[in-house]
C-alpha cells in the first residue's frame, strides 16, 4: 500500500530541504518515491536534480496546450519522481487552487497507477491553511501529516494553524498528524521550546534535525546531504527520519492552542528568559 505523507511548514523553514533528503534516503533504501512540490516557489525538487528546476503542472495547464504528462514528471536522485505543482502569476490568481488543479490532473492522468510508488511526499507551503492549502489534508490525498518547525515563534504559529486545519477535517476523513520535525535545532533552549509546544498541543517529535553546514554546502551544489556526503551525521539524521516516516503508525488529532493561549505560552517563555537574563547579570556582578 502506498504511504502518502504531507509535510507542512512556513516559508523558508526547511520543508523542501527536509523532504528532498527524506526522498533521497528512501530511494537509497530501495523505495519508489514521488515528491510533489506544492509551493508556488516551485523549487521543492531542485536538490534532487542538481539544482535544476522542472516545468510546473500549473504552467502546463495555463498554456492551454494539450498536456504531455511526460514533460511534467522528471527523475531525480536515486530515481525519485519529481513533480512541481507550481503557482499563479505573482499578484494574480490563487496558489491554493493551483494545488487542487495539479492534484486533479495527476489523478486524471493516472500518474500514481503508472509509477506505483511506495511513498508519495507532498511538500506543502503552510503559512496559511486556507481552503486551497488544506487540500492535501482533506479528501484523502495524504494520510499522514508532519510539520517542519524551528523554535521561532512564527514557525510555531504556522504549526499551530496547521493543527487547527487538521482538527477541522479530522472527522470527515481528513489526514491525521504524525509528528513534528524540529529543524535547525542546535541549542538546548530551542529543543526545550519545541518540546514544550509539543506537550502543550498533545503532539510528538518525529526527529530533531540540527542546523548543519553539510546542508549549506550540498545546497550550493544542488544536492541533498544523502547524495553530497552520505556518511555525514546530517545524512544519518535524515535516514533515521525516513525510517520513522516508513514505520510510524502513530496518527492522531493535535490539540491546537487558541490565539490567546498561544500568546500566553509565548509570554511565559519570554518571562522565563528575562528572569534568566537578570539572574545571569546578577551572578556577573557578584563574581
Ligand atoms: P522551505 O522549503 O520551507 O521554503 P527550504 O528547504 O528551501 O525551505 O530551506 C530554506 C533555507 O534554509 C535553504 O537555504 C536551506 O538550505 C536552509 N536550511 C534548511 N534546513 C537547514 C538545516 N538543517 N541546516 C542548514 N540549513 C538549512
Ligand atoms: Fe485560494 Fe485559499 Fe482563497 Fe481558496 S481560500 S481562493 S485556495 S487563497
Ligand atoms: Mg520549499
Amino acid at each position: 500500500k502506498v504511504r502518502s505523507v504531507a509535510i507542512y511548514g512556513k516559508g523558508g523553514i526547511g520543508k523542501s530541504t527536509t523532504t528532498s533528503n527524506i526522498s533521497a534516503a528512501l530511494a537509497d533504501m530501495g523505495k519508489r518515491v514521488i515528491q510533489i512540490g506544492c509551493d508556488p516557489k516551485s523549487d521543492s525538487t531542485n536538490n534532487l536534480r542538481g539544482g535544476r528546476s522542472i516545468p510546473t503542472v500549473l504552467d502546463a495547464i495555463r498554456s492551454g496546450k494539450k498536456i504531455e504528462i511526460e514533460s511534467l514528471v522528471h527523475e531525480g536522485f536515486g530515481g525519485v519522481i519529481c513533480i512541481e505543482a507550481g503557482g499563479p502569476e505573482p499578484g494574480v490568481g490563487c496558489a491554493g487552487r493551483g494545488i487542487i488543479a495539479a492534484i486533479e490532473l495527476l489523478r486524471q492522468q493516472k500518474v500514481f497507477e503508472e509509477y506505483r510508488p511506495d511513498v508519495v511526499l507532498y511538500d506543502v507551503l503552510g503559512d496559511v491553511v486556507c481552503g486551497g492549502f488544506s487540500v492535501p489534508i482533506r479528501e484523502g490525498v495524504a494520510e499522514q501529516v508532519y510539520t517542519v518547525t524551528s523554535a521561532d515563534f512564527m514557525a510555531i504559529y504556522a504549526a499551530n494553524n496547521l493543527f487547527k486545519g487538521i482538527k477541522k477535517y479530522a472527522n470527515s476523513g481528513g489526514a491525521l498528524f504524525s509528528g513534528i520535525i524540529a529543524n535547525s535545532v542546535t541549542l538546548p533552549i530551542q529543543r526545550e521550546i519545541i518540546d514544550d509546544f509539543a506537550s502543550r498541543t498533545g503532539t510528538t517529535i518525529a526527529e530533531y534535525v540540527p542546523r548543519s553546514e553539510t546542508i549549506t554546502r550540498s545546497e550550493l551544489l544542488g544536492q541533498t546531504a544523502i547524495e553530497y556526503d552520505p556518511d555525514s551525521e546530517q545524512a544519518n539524521v535524515y535516514r533515521s527520519l525516513a525510517r520513522t516516516l516508513l514505520q510510524n503508525e502513530n496518527k492522531y488529532v493535535p490539540k491546537p492552542l487558541e490565539a490567546e493561549e498561544l500568546k500566553e505560552w509565548a509570554a511565559s517563555w519570554s518571562d522565563r528568559l528575562l528572569t534568566e537574563k537578570k539572574n545571569d547579570a546578577r551572578a556577573g556582578l557578584e563574581s
